[in-house]
């Protein structure tokens, strides 16, 4: 036997890199579920279930392919619950002459990764990820000798070097982004599909049965269950979003509902981080879409942008500033995260909806993280950890390089606009223009004092009081200055103490905590 091939499990794919350099013949594939990756953050229970459900069918497929596997399972009586422990237990039973992996997602196990040579005595040989449109180092290349390291600038970029949705060396229709036209509110005429289901098959059955005995006080419900699990199902989800969904997707890419927690996204970001879908099978299929006519420019253009701007963007930005960015925190905001966030009891009607759908799917779309839930986490001033824990815990797509720049950088300005321009505060009445969640509110988002007043009116003028000394010098935040400027002192005072006096009122309190 010659190599000891490792994969994870955000690395579900059948062309992994790992596998094209592998040998069926002479190698064996490890893969383990581990407590000491499920145990880093109370994750979800759905995400739980989810990825070794996922795992377990991909081993199934790498033997049906001719494949040797050792699989290690949660409660095989000699898990060592660790990578490294696992390792060294699959040397002595295969005897490999090396170790075989592909770069792993995250910073801190690739740091792992790099130590098991001297650990074990053996050849490690890491190579790229080749499922990304763009390298870390070519991202650097990229970044070298920038003032400022924007988005859009490195996704037109990224089209001219793919050719993607490009007219020669122009961008197809003449503009690189149509979001313009990509920020409709709910509107009556809306008809949205149901999402893709599936039911659990007897792996999946199996799974949720060790999920609900090993990890009962983990975060979210688990019931019901119905997530793709394979490559074939995930290939589904897609195009079942292609068909339905994908046409309506860019106009409404920012609306919420409260009874509908999926609006028109696509639902595949789960697939894309663990490698059952691949990037360039989504940014395709959607191609085809708009050369078949049947989804508009701004919806297929909004959709690619996500995905080869976006996503190759924070992955990008989570490599060049590793491990500093873990610990960055601009705005210098120490405050607990509220209870709330676990057990949804807020009278906040726009954030106790997205909690109840976090909690309920371990989904919410990116509107409902950015501008409800997060929009309260960067008023209120919670300490990036927690938030970053948070994210990480609930999100069955959440994996540390795309949950970190998205929270860090996007969210809470806590990198100091590395990633943002500005920080993407907003008060009542963006959320109310863009929901229908103020409709069953306890507050009233046009009232700007008294006990209904709405509390993202006041957090927000708090926010920026609070934070005048580090954001006052943002040009694009220049006139809302000027407004906070024309307050009379006792206004802005009010203001600040009513903020302090409702996040008083949040402070967590252990002895309420649920997690499950
Ligand atoms: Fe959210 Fe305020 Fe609207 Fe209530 S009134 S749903 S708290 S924005």
């Amino acid at each position: 036997m010659s190599s000891l091939i490792l994969i994870m499990g955000d690395q579900l794919s059948h062309g992994l890199s790992c596998l094209k350099e592998g040998d069926r013949d002479s190698d064996v594939i490890l893969m383990a579920e581990l407590r000491a990756e499920t145990d880093i953050v109370n994750h979800h229970k759905k995400k739980i279930a989810f990825l070794f459900s996922a795992m377990r069918h991909f081993n199934a497929e790498l033997r049906e392919t001719g494949w040797r596997t050792d699989y290690i399972y949660l409660d095989d009586a000699d898990n060592s619950q660790s990578f490294t422990g696992e390792i060294g237990r699959a040397i002595a039973r295969h005897k490999p002459r090396r170790i075989l992996l592909t770069s792993p997602s995250e910073y801190r196990v690739l740091a792992m990764a790099q130590g098991w040579a001297r650990h074990f005595g053996l050849p490690v040989d890491i190579i790229d990820d080749d499922r990304f449109y763009c390298t870390p180092q070519s991202f650097s290349d990229w970044a070298q000798g920038r003032k400022q390291l924007r988005m859009e600038y490195f996704y037109r970029d990224l089209r001219r070097r793919t050719g993607i949705l490009m007219n020669g060396t122009e961008p197809v229709g003449g503009e690189w982004n149509y979001d313009s036209e990509n920020r409709a509110p709910p509107g009556k005429e809306m008809l949205i599909p149901a999402p893709a289901r599936f039911h659990p098959d007897s792996i999946t059955a199996e799974v949720i049965t060790l999920v609900e005995q090993h990890f009962p006080d983990h975060y979210g419900d688990l019931h019901p269950f119905d997530f793709a699990v394979t490559s074939e199902q995930a290939k589904d989800v897609l195009h079942q979003f292609i068909d339905q969904r994908l046409a309506q997707f860019g106009r409404y890419q920012d609306a919420m509902l409260a009874d509908e927690p999926f609006m028109y996204h696509a639902h595949i970001s789960f697939y894309l981080n663990c490698g059952l879908l691949l990037a360039s099978e989504a940014v395709e299929a959607a191609l085809g879409a708009w050369q078949n006519n049947t989804a508009p420019l701004n919806a297929v253009e909004g959709f690619i942008r996500q995905i080869i701007g976006w996503r190759e963007y924070v992955r990008g930005l989570y490599w060049l500033k590793m491990p500093d960015y873990r610990e960055m925190n601009y705005l210098q905001a120490t405050r607990a995260l509220p209870d709330f966030f676990w057990t949804g009891r807020t009278e906040m009607s726009c954030v106790r909806h997205c909690l109840s759908a976090t909690h309920k799917y371990a989904y919410a779309h990116h509107i409902q993280r950015l501008m409800v839930l997060g929009n309260f986490c960067l008023l209120a001033g919670i300490d990036p950890d927690e938030v970053n824990e948070w994210y990480l815990c609930v999100y069955a797509d959440a994996f540390e390089w795309v949950d970190l720049p998205n929270v860090t950088g996007m969210i809470l300005f806590a990198d100091g606009g590395i990633l943002a321009s500005k920080p993407y505060a907003a008060g009542a009445s963006y959320i109310n223009r863009m929901s229908d969640y103020c409709r069953d509110c306890h507050f009233n988002p046009k009232q700007k004092s008294g006990p209904d007043a709405c509390p993202f009116g006041y957090l927000y003028w708090a926010f920026l009081g609070r934070n005048e000394a580090r954001l006052r010098g943002n040009p694009r935040l220049g006139m809302i200055y000027r407004s906070w400027d024309k307050m009379s002192e006792a206004d802005r005072k009010q203001l600040l103490d009513r903020a302090e006096q409702f996040l008083n009122n949040t402070a967590p309190k252990k002895e309420e905590r649920i997690q499950g």
